[in-house]
């Protein structure tokens, strides 16, 4: 390794800068920036990534020169600030930190106060003249070293509350109660020094090592516990959820330390150059006064605000930074303000004040909520901080899910009793009263009660109750089961995979431990975080049409994309909420859906029943007028917009109930006996359903079946058309596999349209399409397009029928196949680009070779993932369909599709 391992900064310099992430982890870059830019920064140096990897491949061993590039850029160090390491007259202390390409808050380790020892802890006492915190220094010094290098990072796996630290925290405590007193800073020289005396015993006793003198020993004993860190449980943890690679490493920073805990003219805090709950352009940050920087985070005293508009509820009382010292907030404005310009986003500071002096620990782009990176973006634009494009580019398309959906009120949530944890499956804030069945939720919900619905797992039946419901709540199933599926499709709060829970259907309880609720007892859930709380937590209600910086946002993104963006819904309602997110039409309406309310199922059930067609056709006419009504609704409220409509998909056994006291029900209300129930849902059985009887392939064997929803359709845009609405019908057949299957139903609803033309007395102009969702249909595209007016990517079943993979079934394997690394990601959240992709862009082609003007656009459930409609941008599709509550992100997507692939 002939590569530099090691880069100084400090005094007005830096070898490195902002932009060596990679190398110097984001901590170290900007450390360095932050020293050329002139900030006052404690000098050091960082040991790079490289260093990190080579040493986790080699088994703990270091590259050869390393020990000599250390030694060179610590002279360096000690040169500036006239302090040796190690001197027992004038010693200078490290801190040593970890710092990756990308921050991982708290997940890695950090050791303060390097180098006190009985040789050095003299020296210091004289030069500081202050016994106490030289004390306090030392074990600070021994709680985090025991911690972090002794026990953690040798492999040592302790209970929960077993470990050094906590051992060390009750000690302490132990002491501050012989005392009577409650803060540490109650604690004097002398307690101190008996507390590192107690401290040392315990060590020893428990790790049965003694704490180390010697200042180098401890320097590079904390450097290898930082470099074994990044592979630590937390670590590696959150890299798992973050997406974040496991090659990349640490880097290692060793900083000259500067004292918070040296009285009352000392202190250390964090800022953020603007408030990242909200996005307001306020200075905003906490502060301990005669604290080190642990302190702060940990929680053990209440922080004060830096200034009034930091305020909060339990710091409102105490003194802030600008009253307690006022030419050092100043100079931190200052710093903040420089930052900021310099750095062009808001950001996160850590800052030391020792002695009157200021010094600036970390600076890195601040994470913030969604409502505040719009909020951010719009007026950093509007203050020509950055422009247009970056200000689209700022906002993850994900976070404006946040703007959507009702939240917890966060100060509430703070106070409340978690109940249990599951995977957050639908965003937002969820409020109600648990009910244990759909029928409960739906009898509830019309007497105005708000409730949630909890469940072991939920099944297409219980989708009536899930509607009905505030939240969901399942014990059972994945990111993919089915109540995730359905509430994220809704935009509705659902936590999944509960497993603590445990449901006794039967009694109507719900158990946690010792905690038992029974039905109509109150519970909360935060969907975004999978948390369940015990009682009523007040909402904060979303309306993102009065919030002007998501619109002032989306205007920026609408300008931007070049993708269309529609909306899958089966109703009127669903249609005029995605209309309201900015919704250009629909891309799918599953009219199936219009078969399951009770008034409906009936008819259905009928025609499933019959044994002919005419007992078919006899069925169909009842559910015509239904249909057609639904039709109605959902065009006008798409007035002036396309409205795609698919004929019937599912294969029929869907609309049959199953368990035996629904088939009793249902043969009593058609007046048939319970074993012609029994023997029809025998013989619609089949083997496998989703390759079965379904699509276009009900459509073939009944004619019928596609005619009537053909008439439905027509007869609903000739009458709303007649009434002036602008109606645009596509009416799409859905699972061709050959372009014949296309043109058999094409003729059956063109005939329809015809005779319902002719017999209205007026034209209205629609389209005849195709589902591109049976890899044949991809690869025989050309032929399909030369029957088809325009194509909606069907992904879903794409994905399903490339890979061979039954969505329904794929939960028991995939989540293990995404974990072992042998798939990516979930195919079915977001699109398979390598493989189903080719599929996709060679049907894109293809269709396109033999009808140039060629309507395509998605309508699977990928038509509202970022990356997947990243991938519909470049191979040229007019337009992506998602659901209503997924439309505003789709807009951004679209947009950061637009401007990446310039
Ligand atoms: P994290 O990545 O977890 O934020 P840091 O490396 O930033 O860890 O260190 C944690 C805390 O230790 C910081 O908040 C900072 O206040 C304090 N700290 C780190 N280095 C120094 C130093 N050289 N002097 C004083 N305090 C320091
Ligand atoms: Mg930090
Ligand atoms: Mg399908």
């Amino acid at each position: 390794m002939a590569k530099k391992m090691v880069y100084f900064f400090g005094g007005g310099k830096a070898d490195g800068k902002a932009d060596m992430k990679e190398l110097l982890g984001g901590k170290g870059a900007n450390l360095a920036e932050m020293s050329k830019l002139g900030v006052p920064v404690p000098p050091g140096f960082t040991i790079t990534t490289e260093v990190c990897t080579h040493y986790m491949k080699n088994n703990g061993k270091y590259p050869k020169d390393l020990q000599k590039e250390v030694n060179s850029a610590l002279s360096k160090v000690e040169k500036i600030m006239g302090q040796t390491f190690g001197s027992p007259q004038n010693p200078l202390l490290f801190s040593v930190r970890s710092g990756a390409r990308v921050s991982m808050p708290g997940m890695m380790e950090t050791v303060l106060n390097i180098g006190l020892s009985s040789k050095t802890i003299p020296g210091l006492i004289q030069k500081s003249g202050n016994e106490r915190f030289v004390y306090d220094a030392y074990r600070r010094l021994i709680m985090m070293y025991s911690d972090v290098v002794m026990e953690k990072s040798s492999g040592i796996e302790v209970p929960e509350g077993k470990g050094i630290r906590h051992q060390l925290e009750r000690e302490m405590q132990k002491m501050k109660d012989t005392k009577g007193v409650e803060n540490d800073t109650d604690l004097d020289a002398e307690d101190l020094k008996k507390l590192v005396y107690i401290f040392k015993k315990k060590v020893k006793q428990i790790l049965k090592k003694d704490f180390p003198d010697e200042p180098n020993e401890q320097l590079w004993g904390a450097i290898s516990a930082v470099f074994q860190s990044w592979n630590g449980k937390r670590a590696k943890a959150y890299r798992a959820i973050e997406g974040i690679s496991d090659d990349w490493g640490t880097a290692v920073n060793v900083q000259t330390m500067v004292f918070g805990n040296m009285g009352s003219d000392s202190a250390t805090g964090v800022a953020f150059t603007r408030d990242p709950a909200t996005g307001e352009n306020i200075f905003y940050g906490e502060f301990l006064v005669d604290a080190q920087g642990e302190d702060v985070v940990a929680g053990l005293r209440t922080p004060q605000a830096i200034n009034n508009e930091s305020k909060t509820e339990s710091s409102k009382k105490l003194p802030t930074l600008e009253e307690l010292m006022p030419e050092n907030y100043k100079q931190l404005v200052k710093i903040r303000n420089k930052l900021e310009k310099h750095y062009h986003d808001m950001q996160d500071l850590e800052f030391t004040i020792q002695e009157g002096n200021l010094f600036m620990l970390q600076t890195r782009v601040g994470k913030r909520n969604g409502a505040a990176a719009v909020r951010m973006a719009v007026e950093m634009k509007k203050e020509k901080v950055i422009s247009e494009t970056e200000a689209i580019l700022r906002v993850k398309p994900e976070q404006m899910d946040e703007l959507l959906h009702p939240m917890l009120d966060p100060k509430s949530e703070k106070k409340a009793t978690l109940l249990a944890k599951g995977l957050p499956a639908g965003p937002g804030g969820g409020v109600g009263q648990i009910v244990f069945s759909a029928d409960d939720a739906e009898a509830w919900a019309k007497k105005g009660e708000k409730v949630i619905l909890v469940r072991d797992e939920t099944s297409p039946e219980d989708v009536h109750g899930m509607r009905a419901a505030q939240a969901i709540l399942t014990a059972k199933g994945g990111m993919t089961s089915h109540a995730a599926l359905v509430a994220r499709g809704w935009g509705k709060c659902c936590i999944v995979g509960c497993g603590a829970l445990n449901i006794d259907f039967r009694k109507k309880t719900l158990s946690v431990d010792k905690t038992t609720l029974k039905e109509g007892d109150w519970i909360s859930l935060n969907g975004t975080i999978g948390s369940v709380y015990l009682d009523k937590i007040s909402l904060m209600p979303a309306d993102p049409d009065k919030n002007e910086y998501y619109k002032t946002l989306m205007s920026y993104a609408d300008k931007a994309r070049k993708l269309g963006v529609r909306t899958n819904a089966d109703n009127p309602k669903d249609s005029k909420q995605a209309r309201d997110f900015g919704a250009e039409g629909i891309g799918l309406t599953r009219t199936e859906h219009m078969f399951f309310g009770p008034d409906r199922i009936k008819a259905m059930r009928q025609m499933i029943l019959a044994e002919d067609e005419a007992g078919r056709k006899t069925a169909l006419k009842k559910l015509l007028p239904f249909q057609r009504k639904d039709f109605e609704g959902i065009f006008k409220a798409m007035d002036g917009l396309p409205v795609t409509i698919r004929t019937l998909d599912p294969p029929l056994h869907e609309f049959l109930p199953n368990d035996d006291a629904a088939q009793k029900e249902m043969a009593k209300q058609m007046g048939i006996s319970v074993k012609d129930v029994k023997s029809k849902v025998q013989s619609l059985h089949e083997m496998n359903p989703m390759l079965g009887h379904r699509g276009c392939r009900l459509g073939i064997t009944y004619p019928e079946i596609t005619a009537m929803q053909a008439q439905a359709i027509m007869e609903a845009a000739c009458k709303v058309a007649k009434a002036g609405v602008k109606v645009f019908p596509e009416i799409m057949i859905p699972l061709i596999g050959t372009v014949k299957e296309l043109e058999n139903q094409k003729k059956v609803v063109q005939e329809m349209a015809e005779q319902v033309m002719e017999k209205a007395g007026i034209r209205v102009k629609y389209m005849v399409g195709t589902m591109i969702e049976i890899p044949r249909a991809a690869l025989t595209a050309d032929q399909v397009a030369e029957q088809a007016e325009f194509f909606s990517f069907g992904t879903n079943d794409l994905t399903q029928m490339t890979f061979g993979y039954s969505r329904d079934d794929a939960g028991v394997f995939l989540p293990e196949y995404v974990e072992k690394k042998i798939l990516p990601n979930d195919p079915f959240q977001s699109l398979d680009q390598t493989g189903v992709g080719q599929l996709v862009a060679m049907g894109v082609e293809k269709g396109r070779s033999t009808r140039k003007d060629l309507k395509v656009g998605i309508c699977g459930e990928h038509g509202g993932e970022p990356s997947s409609i990243d991938f519909c941008h470049r191979v040229g599709m007019n337009y992506v369909s998602c659901s209503p509550f997924r439309v505003p992100i789709a807009r951004l997507a679209a947009a950061h599709a637009a401007l990446k692939n310039k």
